[in-house]
């Protein structure tokens, strides 16, 4: 695999592009974030919206 050509998504929360990562390769149809702080962001948020 190449390197130059990897893979890219936006971070919802921080609106960041974040690369494909290796420890993804598995589940990159499922990442959203790009950390898990900001995975943890998301929930806060969620929590937020609905109280
Ligand atoms: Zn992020």
């Amino acid at each position: 695999m190449k390197k130059e050509h990897l893979p890219q998504k936006i971070c919802p929360i921080c609106s960041r592009p974040f690369t494909w990562r290796k420890k993804w390769e598995r589940v990159w149809d499922d990442v959203k974030y790009c950390s898990e702080r900001c995975r943890r962001n998301k929930q806060k948020a969620l929590t937020k919206a609905t109280s």
